[in-house]
């Protein structure tokens, strides 16, 4: 089987393994414990929070493991919220659910909620933002980069904005981890979030940085009650084999290594419009898109039934969290598609260790799987 869904989740790598089976088997104490053992554990953990620091460029008491972007996202938008009841919430018609949702929850529990539309690359006006803030709003949310089409949102240009009037910005970070520079204070933003899963590492575990200087002024009011680990904000005892395989999948990133992906799929799309499947291209190629990621729709195609009938390549229609439910993508919407074309679409993503003989041969499989559909 190609592997050719990256941006659902990755395999994780040797090394990742490697510090998992190696927590799970001798580093197995709780980090909470004070006896040796405990202490042990401890101080592999803080290990990894000082990497992730160094890596987003942050203090290391900004850095709270959770158990994926998902929670991170929830705790970022409703731990703030939950400080300033009735507070205007300002994000973007493009955002993942665990964004997208929480804000709307939000909405329903008195928070007024503007949703930006994006222009048809999919990308979210700076000026809309600013012309969008007002004197109650209390955090904006944009993400990095897109995870059904792969557009980069100008989030320094929303900081440069953010930052004058005052209001927090957090930005979902997961699809951009590794492919774009994330150090926080470049990009400008308070709050950032981000998984594990899509970086090489485990499954389970996730990271929000928020600014000591955003914390300090304003608390974010916890989501879990129990016990007081990560500095009170999330209780619950670590996931210590997740958080140790995180530090070795971060400390394998480098996001210079992208040209090696725009050039497996530049080849991908040759092969594929060389062997006459025609198809449109849903998101861009070029420096404002993610590298190794394209979103396209083959006309006259139903995207389910080119899944089922493509068994050696892994694709996907839609985001993964959402391919179960039936509702059109809300990005692909959001950026103008029609029904039509939505109904058509598949994301293809690349990863790592993709050669150029994978990229041949998926295209190839491809190409037969969009022609027997259209007969
Ligand atoms: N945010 C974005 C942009 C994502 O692509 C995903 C993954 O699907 C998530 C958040 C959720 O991440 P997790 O699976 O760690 O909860």
């Amino acid at each position: 089987l190609i592997y050719l869904d990256h941006q659902a989740t990755t395999p994780p790598d040797e090394a990742v393994l490697a510090a998992m089976n190696e927590a799970n088997t001798r580093l197995f104490a709780n980090p909470a414990s004070p006896h040796a053992a405990g202490l042990r554990v401890f101080s592999e953990v803080e290990r990894v929070r000082d990497l992730i620091a160094r890596f987003l460029d942050v203090r290391k008491t900004e850095i709270y493991f959770t158990s994926g972007a998902t929670e991170a996202n929830n705790l970022a938008i409703k731990g703030i919220a939950a400080e300033h009841p009735g507070g205007h919430v300002l994000t973007s018609a493009v955002e993942h659910k665990s964004v997208l949702d929480t804000c709307r929850s939000l909405e329903q529990a008195g928070h007024p909620l503007t949703v930006l539309p994006v222009d048809e690359q999919g990308r979210v006006r700076p000026e809309d933002v600013a012309a969008h803030l007002r004197p109650d709003t209390i955090l904006v949310s944009i993400m990095l980069a897109n995870n059904e089409i792969g557009t980069i949102q100008p989030i320094r240009e929303i900081a440069q904005i953010t930052r004058e009037a005052s209001v927090p910005l957090h930005c979902d970070a997961t699809q951009g981890m590794g492919y774009l520079p994330t150090r926080a204070p470049d990009l400008g933003v308070d709050l950032l979030t981000f998984s594990g899963h899509k970086i090489y590492g485990p499954k389970g575990v996730g990271v929000l940085f928020a600014a000591n200087d955003l914390t300090d002024r304003s608390p974010l009011r916890r989501l879990l009650h129990g016990g007081a680990q990560e500095r009170g904000l999330r209780a619950g005892t670590l996931n210590t084999p997740a958080i140790l395989g995180l530090g070795a999948a971060v400390g394998l990133l480098d996001h210079r290594a992208a040209s090696q992906l725009t050039n497996l799929r530049a080849r991908l799309l040759n092969e594929l419009a060389g062997g006459g499947a025609r198809f449109e291209c849903n998101s861009g190629t070029d420096a404002g898109f993610l590298p190794h990621a394209v979103n396209l729709s083959f006309t006259g195609v139903d995207a389910q039934q080119l899944l089922l009938d493509l068994t050696d390549v892994a694709v996907s229609s839609g985001s993964a969290c959402n391919s179960s439910s039936q509702e059109p993508s809300h990005v692909l919407r959001a950026i103008g598609l029609s029904d039509e074309r939505i109904k058509s679409s598949i994301r293809l993503s690349i990863g790592r260790s993709t050669t150029e003989a994978d990229i041949v041969q998926a295209a190839a499989s491809l190409t037969a799987a969009v022609a027997r559909c259209r007969r």
